[in-house]
């Protein structure tokens, strides 16, 4: 299984759009790996998780086709992870010799959107609503759509699976539910590679217990890792990734981060890093 990460950065992306904060001032001046534009991830050249406005520039970055995409997967629509404005450059005055006629948008019922019917008309989309804990294959990939404990309606965090492994995209959300847990639990679920949610950076994301987290930071990455391994998902050896980083934390520079993640064995996600599972 490859893993391209096109961009890792929360809703504002890294610099922010109008931002000026140190953090984002220390990204226009250093470029590189301080630059992070908003996330998403592609699997195998063919599944790509979530279409935000970045998607066009990180095709150009990457070099992903998008004319030959058949299937896109979205966490949620939280407009970091979902611009359905981009979706009326596929209609037929303006996409032409696509390599694949239609394009499949999978994920929750908050995805399938009456403004792109046009498009559905056309045949140039369709949207494939999955329930909680649906499944699909989809390009190779057993997906299995988990709730996620986040600011939208029917958010969710997906499970890949292919070819024996096992790859957790856990983003955005905080701790999952017990529901969740307990399917991941009687499912036997053993993740080769978790993605976490990182969007606090050093910073608690439940400010203490005082709040419901709706990301996590380290010291929430460190006490999920705890329950997963508890909850029988871990392996010895899963590898796990931090991503989804946000500018307001003073602390998120490339720099300071790839230190925190080498201290907790962690893979720092940065635009372009590629994995093979
Ligand atoms: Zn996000
Ligand atoms: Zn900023
Ligand atoms: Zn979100």
């Amino acid at each position: 299984m490859k893993i391209r990460y096109g961009g890792t950065a929360a809703a504002e992306g890294i610099p922010g759009v109008f931002c000026g904060c140190a953090v984002c001032r220390e990204a226009r001046e250093k470029k590189g790996k301080y630059i992070r534009t908003r996330s998403q991830v592609l699997f195998d050249d063919k599944l790509l998780v979530d279409f935000n406005a970045d998607t066009y520039t990180n095709a150009l970055r990457f070099g992903f086709d998008l004319s030959a995409l058949e299937h896109l997967l979205i966490t949620h629509t939280h407009a970091d992870h979902f611009y359905p404005a981009e979706f009326e450059n596929r209609g037929i005055n303006y996409a032409k010799e696509l390599g694949v006629e239609t394009l499949t948008v999978h994920g929750s019922q908050d995805v399938a959107q009456d403004g792109l019917q046009w498009l559905v008309k056309q045949n140039r989309l369709a949207f494939d609503v999955i329930e909680p804990y649906g499944q699909r294959q989809i390009e190779g990939f057993f997906v299995t759509a988990l709730p996620a404990e986040h600011g939208t309606s029917h958010p969710y965090v997906y499970l890949l699976e292919k070819d024996g492994k096992t790859f957790f995209l856990f983003n955005d959300s905080g701790f999952l539910c017990d529901e969740a847990m307990a399917w991941l639990r009687e499912k036997g679920v053993q993740f080769d590679a978790v993605s976490y949610d990182c969007t606090f950076g050093t910073s608690d994301a439940s400010f203490g217990g005082t709040y419901k987290a709706q990301h996590l930071g380290i010291p929430n990455v460190l006490e999920a890792r705890k329950r997963f391994v508890e909850n029988g998902n871990y392996k010895p050896n899963t590898l796990e990734i931090i991503t989804h980083f946000s500018h307001n934390v003073p602390t998120i520079g490339y720099k300071t981060m790839k230190k925190i993640a080498k201290q907790y064995g962690f893979v720092l996600a940065y635009d372009g890093l590629e994995l093979q599972l």
